[in-house]
């Protein structure tokens, strides 16, 4: 960024819940059915129907207000927010307003890139529902209500961030929560997790924000990441020549990878907000309250502390927890092991590489949990070299086979018998009488020949660290 500035960046995220239904009907929220087939009166719109509170969506923002440390309001309200718009069939949304079922509360960072972990403190968390989607075709316009009613938790960040990677870094630490929770399944590209991003620039020193531009449409992280560090730059530009920002809404345009503004003039927006009379208020027991904090997952920030009491580095403990199922494989492969470190090492890299270049989910991707395992505890007991077990693991992804068929199977199973790699280094420092003397002379350099001689003779296979051992000893007994 140009020196002596400073971005200050706030996001609102709408997370799709893991509801069967939706949030004031009994209409499936399933994704992908045909065109208006998830569809009644209620999320229709029709006049004389009444909505119904959905128990379960009400439970699940309150397991993520509990994660995220908010207040959780035991008596909160709906709201009607008034706006026309094709996809909104009652011509307003029922989302909450002054009274949302979370206050307050805030999301750690993991400091894995080296720097200071971060707290981005929380507005809020509300509940409201989706509307439905328009689809421009050349001849007309259509609607697709099969959302329209499904809900949705909105969560509302402090302007606490101050870079587009932070941002990235917030939205991946929100996804692990929503995810450990079950609370959704976070599916940017089927709209189940979408994000609008308020980006601001002002001197630094500064304490007064500057003027806002909010960015919609965006759709993964690497647009989230782009369209911030964009923003930024478009915004000290017209500073740095003498103009204001204004606050607009942006589009991201991922083709050019710019921002587009969308509509000006949308801070009259007048939403009228009122309390939603056809539903009683929200009133949260605290029996009720009690029974979902007892029964909290272990949360991503809990499970990296665990993770580096248990010997794994900061960034390790990140980079497996960002993903439950993730963490749970590395933990499975990881039980029977003496060295947790190579098994965070293990899934880390060939693991996750697997997974990238084939681009199949973990559990098609890869051996089971136990079956990697074995592989590395035949590292651990010698049987096979690091690299052996490399070729074996690319191996069994592809032919589910079990790992010591596998490493027998492709002839890399290692010597760790000791007799005979002692015997293999009789043989070789018996035929190399001169060189012997010549080490023993002070020539420490022909060390690592005779290692190479003797797993020369041992056709490659023996284990490294042994024939290393075995030769210190034999070289240093006649001297
Ligand atoms: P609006 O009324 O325009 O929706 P809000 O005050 O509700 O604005 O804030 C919406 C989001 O914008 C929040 O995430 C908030 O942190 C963020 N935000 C507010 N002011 C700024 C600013 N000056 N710069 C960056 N982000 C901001
Ligand atoms: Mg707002
Ligand atoms: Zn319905």
């Amino acid at each position: 960024m140009t020196a002596g500035y400073e971005a200050v960046i706030g996001l609102e995220v709408h997370a799709q819940l893991l509801t069967r239904s939706k949030l004031f009907c009994g209409c499936s929220t399933a994704f992908g059915a045909p065109a208006n087939e998830n569809v009644c009166p209620v999320c229709l719109g029709m006049p004389g129907v009444l909505p119904v509170l959905n128990r379960r969506a009400v439970e699940l923002a309150v397991r993520v207000g509990l994660a995220a440390h908010c207040e959780i309001a035991q008596h909160s309200i709906f709201a009607r927010k008034s706006y026309f718009y094709p996809d909104l069939p009652k011509g307003y949304q029922i989302s909450q307003y002054e009274l949302p079922v979370c206050r307050g509360g805030f999301i750690d960072l993991p400091a894995d890139g080296g720097e200071a972990p971060q707290r981005v403190r929380l507005v809020r968390i509300h509940l409201e529902e989706d509307a439905g989607k328009n689809i421009h075709g050349a001849e007309a316009s259509l609607v697709d209500f099969n959302r329209s009613g499904v809900p949705l938790l909105e969560i509302v960040s402090e302007p606490d961030i101050r870079s587009a990677p932070a941002a990235v870094s917030y939205l991946q630490e929100l996804r692990a929560l929503l995810l450990y929770l079950d609370a959704s399944d976070v599916r940017m590209e089927e709209g189940s997790f979408r994000c609008d991003v308020n980006v601001s620039v002002r001197r630094a020193g500064s304490e007064t924000l500057g003027v806002k531009a909010e960015i919609k449409n965006l759709n993964s992280f690497r647009f989230v990441e782009k369209a911030i560090g964009y923003e930024i730059a478009r915004q000290i530009g017209e500073l740095e020549a003498g103009r204001r920002v204004s606050q607009e809404t942006m589009l991201f345009d991922p083709e050019r990878e710019v921002t587009r503004p969308m509509r000006s003039k949308e801070l009259a927006h007048d939403y009228r907000y009122f309390p939603e009379p056809d539903l009683p208020p929200l009133e949260i027991p605290g029996p009720l309250l009690e029974e979902i904090r007892v029964a909290m997952p272990e949360l991503p920030a809990e499970r990296r502390a665990r993770y580096v009491t248990e010997g794994l580095s900061g960034y390790e403990a990140a980079v497996l927890t960002r993903d439950r199922g993730l963490a749970d494989y590395y933990e499975a492969t990881a039980s029977g092991l003496r060295n947790r470190k190579s098994a965070a090492n293990w899934v880390m890299t060939e693991v996750l590489r697997v997974v990238n270049e084939t681009g199949r989910s973990l559990a098609k991707a890869v051996p089971s949990p136990a079956e990697t395992g074995r592989l590395l505890a035949m590292v651990e007991g010698g049987t096979v070299s690091l690299n052996g077990a490399k070729n074996a693991f690319q191996a069994m992804c592809r032919t589910q086979q079990g790992a010591e068929a596998t490493v027998a199977e492709l002839g890399l199973t290692q010597v760790s018998d000791d007799a005979k790699i002692a015997e293999a280094c009789d043989r070789v420092l018996a035929a190399e009488a001169q060189r012997v003397a010549e080490y023993r002379g002070g020539r420490d350099k022909l060390f690592g020949f005779f290692v190479g001689q003797v797993m020369k003779a041992m056709g490659g296979r023996a284990n490294p660290r042994l024939v290393n051992e075995v030769l210190k000893r034999k070289l240093g007994e006649g001297a």
